[in-house]
């Protein structure tokens, strides 16, 4: 379930229904202006709506007040063990403060710390690391890891609430992502306040998106997390953005530029789509508009699954050819499909619309059918989803989908022979 409070973390509304907030960490040395600028303005453009910057020093404060006036995106200051370093931050302006209570030196220091964040509007991230959970929960923790971890996170809103000070999120973090996960459900149903989600050293960039997917777009599925960070062992913390935003994306929780799609590839590929995909990902990072473009590596499946992409292209021996919503746009030498895709992208967003000339549609229509006739015996793996699909609408006394045309059942060929369906 979202939320039920809201906070405002420098313009940004986190928790009680707002977007689910893309957060990212500088690798720099705070204190070093113009390398933490540079990687703060990467996280903007590659669409962070926070930043966060560790603050272990007095020079870091330094820096932090000019950060905070010249950064495009809020800026949030990370403090452990120092609260006096948490008050200057506070004074130095950062527009929140992230905190664990647990290791700032005592109640009193976090209340110290409060009434300051309350005097300047200031909100705080509050959290509990499974590393660093307190001493008298050791004994839970070995019983029940996540009991543990979220008894913590409560003692922490408890102690803020009786401080009087509930501008707050909260976190909970574990590098084990079932734990993550259970936690933070467990958490989501005790306490009002938005929660802020992450994998703790989730890794590389593989190993860590992939956890990151798993753990966080589990409980963003079930409606939990209020902002993410992905956390990866890369210097470049855009990276950690662009993963948050198609973990977003996914799930349809946020729109932000294009969504590309491309088909797994199989023994029927007939051009160097590795090469061509990276291409096109490439290029489209360069795209505002939320369109969907498809890459298919032969033209055997017709335009199939693709059919609802804004644009997209398939490929044969020679000839490829770029399509729009379902329909053929022209036939072009295989070598200029990318260049003429990204040309119609250009002039559909120019123009407002797609124009289709209707002699090059007719004629790519043709060079497809012609592909999908010369191959309509061949089991593609698309054309497998559709007999699944019918099979099972079949069963369910649904009408069944359509089926690709003049393909004949092949039992000895067939993969699924006997699983999904039955063939007389
Ligand atoms: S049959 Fe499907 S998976 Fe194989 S290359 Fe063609 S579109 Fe890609």
């Amino acid at each position: 379930m979202a939320s039920e409070r809201q906070i405002n973390v420098g313009g940004v509304p986190i928790g009680g229904g707002a977007p689910v907030a893309v957060q990212s960490m500088t690798k720099t040395e705070t204190a070093d202006l113009q390398a933490t600028m540079t990687q703060i303005r990467a996280i903007a453009d590659a669409g962070g709506d926070i930043v966060r910057v560790a603050v272990p020093r007095d020079d870091d404060v330094e820096a932090l007040k000019t950060i905070v006036v010249e950064s495009p995106i809020p800026v949030i200051a990370d403090i452990h063990f120092n609260h006096t370093l948490a008050l200057k931050a506070i004074d130095a302006g950062a527009h929140c403060i992230r905190l664990n209570p647990g290791n700032i030196g005592g109640p009193e220091k976090v209340a110290e710390v409060a009434a300051r964040a309350k005097a300047r509007g200031t909100p705080m991230r509050i959290g509990v690391n499974s590393g660093s959970l307190p001493k008298h929960l050791h004994e839970l923790e070995r019983e029940n890891s996540v009991e543990a971890l979220v008894t913590a996170a409560v003692e922490f809103v408890e102690l803020m609430e009786r401080l009087e000070f509930e501008d707050f999120k909260v976190s909970i973090k574990s590098t084990n992502v079932p734990n993550t996960i259970a936690s933070n459900r467990l958490l989501a149903q005790r306490i009002p306040y938005p929660l802020h989600l992450g994998i703790t050293e989730a890794g590389t960039k593989w190993t860590g998106s992939l956890k990151s997917a798993v753990g966080l777009g589990t409980l963003l599925a079930d409606g939990i997390g209020d902002t993410i960070r992905i956390s990866l062992s890369t210097f470049h913390a855009e990276e950690e953005v662009k993963v948050a935003w198609e973990i977003l994306k996914a799930l349809k929780l946020r729109e932000r530029g294009p969504v590309l799609i491309a088909c797994p590839t199989c023994g029927r590929l007939q051009f160097d789509m590795d090469t061509v995909v990276a291409e096109i990902e490439q290029r489209l990072e360069g795209y505002e508009d939320p369109i969907e473009v498809a890459v298919l590596g032969c033209a055997v499946n017709g335009i199939g699954e693709a059919s609802h992409a804004d644009f997209g292209i398939t490929g044969a021996k020679n000839e490829g050819l770029v399509f729009a919503h379902g329909k053929p746009l022209r036939k072009v030498p295989q070598d200029a499909l990318v260049e003429t895709l990204f040309a119609e992208i250009d002039k559909s967003i120019e123009e407002g619309r797609t124009a289709f000339d209707e002699r090059q549609s007719a004629e790519g229509a043709e060079w497809l059918q012609k592909i999908e006739e010369e191959n309509a015996d061949q089991l593609t793996p698309e054309r497998i989803a559709a007999m699944e699909a019918a099979a099972a609408a079949e069963e369910a006394g649904a009408k069944p989908l359509p089926m690709a045309s003049k393909v004949e059942l092949d039992e000895e060929s067939s993969p699924t022979a006997g699983r999904r369906f039955t063939r007389a």
